[in-house]
């Protein structure tokens, strides 16, 4: 794979850098069969250091974990070699099984068919809380 043409897939760009690897695993990239490449501590003008992904592949990708993990990423649509579409990422309001409460007394720790939700609750801050038990998210 050439990282630099992607000819039909994903460039997200101005992640935070440390954070590509998680976005990656929070993403499921890892259970994938394409072609991804993860650039880490690129210099970035606006940003110091960035970590950017590429995947080359016209999958679904879900922009709810993009905005919980990095609100300041930029995801760009690659279509037949050219730039698509410049997605707008947003924190969203609820997290629907992405991560999962780390309260050993959560109900949903014993009760494991319960969707695993959590709501932000200060946007400010980026900090979600699970909606059972009010745990602050942890990843
Ligand atoms: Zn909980």
């Amino acid at each position: 794979m050439n990282v630099d043409s992607i000819r039909n897939g994903y460039v997200i760009d101005h992640i935070t850098a440390g954070s590509g690897m998680k976005l990656y695993e929070l993403l499921g990239l890892d259970a994938l069969d394409v072609s991804i490449a993860i650039i880490k501590n690129v210099t970035s003008r606006k940003m110091g250091r960035k970590d950017i992904i590429k995947i080359d592949a016209d999958i679904p990708i879900d922009l709810d974990i993009i905005g919980f993990v990095d609100p300041g990423a930029t995801v760009n649509i690659i279509k037949d070699d050219k730039l698509a579409e410049k997605k707008t990422i947003e924190m969203p309001e609820t997290l629907h099984g992405v991560i999962r409460c780390k309260n050993p007394r959560c109900i949903t720790s014993t009760e494991q068919e319960l969707p695993q939700v959590f709501r932000l609750t200060d946007r400010e801050n980026k900090v979600y809380r699970c909606v059972y038990c009010e745990t602050k998210a942890q990843f």
